[in-house]
């Protein structure tokens, strides 16, 4: 295990060195969906983000409890304490239970996510599995002075937090300039201070999702679910808590006013934010309605794409950009990708077929070191704080060497064969492990559609061969129906789908 990993930290605005809490484990939490309509490509980002930095503190051999939440109740529709519950609103509109909207995006999302190969995470805790748990956090911090209830709803005190710790120091704005750039409470709010915000809200009778609590019928605020569950399951201070950099000034400000008001603790000790999906500069979200869903990708099917493009092509486009600079769609990013990610596979594929002599000296000192070089590099890039646009750089470099190895332009023995050993092991891991890559030509179906293709393209030459015409062309006109079209070359037959 390397201890040269290091980590951007917004809470201190540094890259450091990442030490666990707890030697070799490392406890990761990131906010997952609100489950009240289909993920798009820009939730899509930030998931896929955690996904390789969780799979990379994998490989480097740390055991991570990685817990990434269900938000099925609580988040209103400004994103605050105002507005309809985003999950009753949809409930309402489709005329279902809330539960039966939660369970359609939930089984939606982590479709999605399968068809990006993102590994699941070893909990995914709900919102509404953890009131118990969050009116527990309530009355222990209003036991310690840091909430007021008022008219059934009970407020964390953000003033008097303040004089605990700074209040402001995850987004970088002191509570002071925040007040300067506020507008003054109006008569009929009963919080106390412009930026208190609701640990349980009171429930109107129509309210669809509410609970009995100390303090009469009401549902969690959106931020306690995190602080609560992420106590659970990580304890009070964990190693590192993600989500995307909108969740920075409101969010996750509140997460660490609430644990400081509970446990006297900030949550966690590396705070890492992902940067944002946008559209010609905007950011992507359901609201400006200007998100594609994952499935408009992999068909083609939305007016501003020229193709349909693979979930291995889109995961690769994302690996592209560090995960803390924005990224934005187009289609000539896309296709740049998809012809990387080819790129990269193909390499692999060859690096699968060459075989070494068995030869322990190098042949060439200096290409051996070279490539040793290389592989140490995919680790200090990655070590970067998860640099993988870098990585990929490096992985292209090698993919150059391996293709000269498969043409016979370079010599394969000029390497040893434990560097050779280690090109293959440290390639492949890269590739498979740590950036998620799948072989889109053989994973789909582990093989059986192309195994099936050459078994039925033999039965035709074997037609051919004996001159029975007949079976070749049934053969062919059959694959015609399902759109598969056959070539005959000079290097054999191969196929393809119109
Ligand atoms: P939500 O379902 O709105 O709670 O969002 C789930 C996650 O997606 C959060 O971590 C957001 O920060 C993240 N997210 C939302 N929009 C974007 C975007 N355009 N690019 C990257 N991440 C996003
Ligand atoms: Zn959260």
């Amino acid at each position: 295990m390397t201890n040269s990993l290091k980590i951007y930290n917004t809470l201190t605005r540094q890259k450091e060195t990442f030490v666990p809490i707890q030697e070799g484990r490392v406890g990761l939490y990131v906010c997952g969906p609100t489950v009240y309509n289909d993920v798009h490509m820009g939730n899509c980002r930030t998931f896929l983000s955690f996904d390789v930095i969780y799979r990379y503190l994998i490989h480097l051999g740390y055991k991570v409890r990685y817990v990434r939440n269900i938000t099925d109740a609580g988040h209103l529709t400004d994103d605050g304490d105002e507005g309809e519950d985003k999950i009753s609103k949809k409930a309402r509109i489709d005329q279902l239970e809330p539960m039966e909207i939660v369970h359609k995006y939930t089984m939606g999302f982590r479709d999605v996510m399968k068809q990006f190969n993102v590994l699941t995470p070893n909990i995914e805790p709900t919102a509404t599995g953890h009131i118990v748990e969050q009116i527990e956090m309530t009355k222990q911090i209003l036991q310690n002075g840091y909430a007021y209830e008022a008219n059934g709803t009970i407020y964390c005190d953000v003033d008097k937090l303040n004089q605990l710790y700074d209040y402001g120091q995850l987004s970088g704005r002191k509570l002071d300039d925040l007040y300067t750039n506020t507008r003054e409470l109006d008569g009929q709010s009963d919080k106390r201070g412009a930026f208190d915000f609701a640990l349980w809200k009171k429930a109107n009778p129509e309210h669809l999702q509410q609970w009995q609590s100390p303090w009469g019928m009401g549902f969690p605020g959106w931020h306690l679910e995190c602080s609560a569950m992420s106590r659970k399951y990580l304890g009070e201070r964990f190693d590192i808590h993600g989500g995307g950099m909108d969740l920075v000034p409101i969010h996750h400000t509140n997460e660490i006013a609430q644990s400081m008001a509970c446990c006297k603790t900030t949550p966690a000790n590396y705070w890492m934010h992902t940067n944002m999906l946008t559209v010609n500069g905007t950011k992507m979200s359901k609201s400006l309605n200007n998100a594609f869903l994952p499935h408009e990708l992999f068909a083609g099917s939305h007016p501003l794409l020229e193709q349909a493009y693979s979930p291995m092509t889109v995961r690769f486009f994302f690996l592209q950009a560090h995960y803390s600079s924005t990224i934005d769609f187009s289609n000539e990013a896309l296709q740049a990708a998809e012809k990387g990610y080819k790129r990269l596979m193909n390499a692999h594929k060859s690096l699968l077929q060459l075989t070494h002599s068995g030869n322990q000296t190098a042949g060439n000192n200096t290409e051996d070191k070279a490539v040793l070089q290389l592989l140490d590099e995919c680790y200090e890039r990655m070590n970067d704080d998860f640099n993988t646009p870098q990585t990929i750089a490096v992985l292209f470099e090698l993919s150059s060497k391996i293709n000269a190895y498969h043409n016979k332009q370079a010599n394969l023995n000029d390497l040893s064969k434990d560097t050779f050993d280690r090109l293959i092991t440290v390639f492949t891991s890269f590739i498979t492990n740590v950036l998620g890559l799948l072989d889109e030509t053989t994973t789909a179906d582990n093989g059986i559609t192309e195994g099936l293709m050459q078994l039925v393209l033999q039965m035709r030459t074997d037609a051919r061969n004996r001159k029975d015409w007949l079976t070749s062309d049934i053969i062919r006109d059959r694959l015609n129906d399902l759109k598969i079209t056959v070539k005959d070359g000079k290097d054999g037959t191969t196929w393809g789908v119109d």
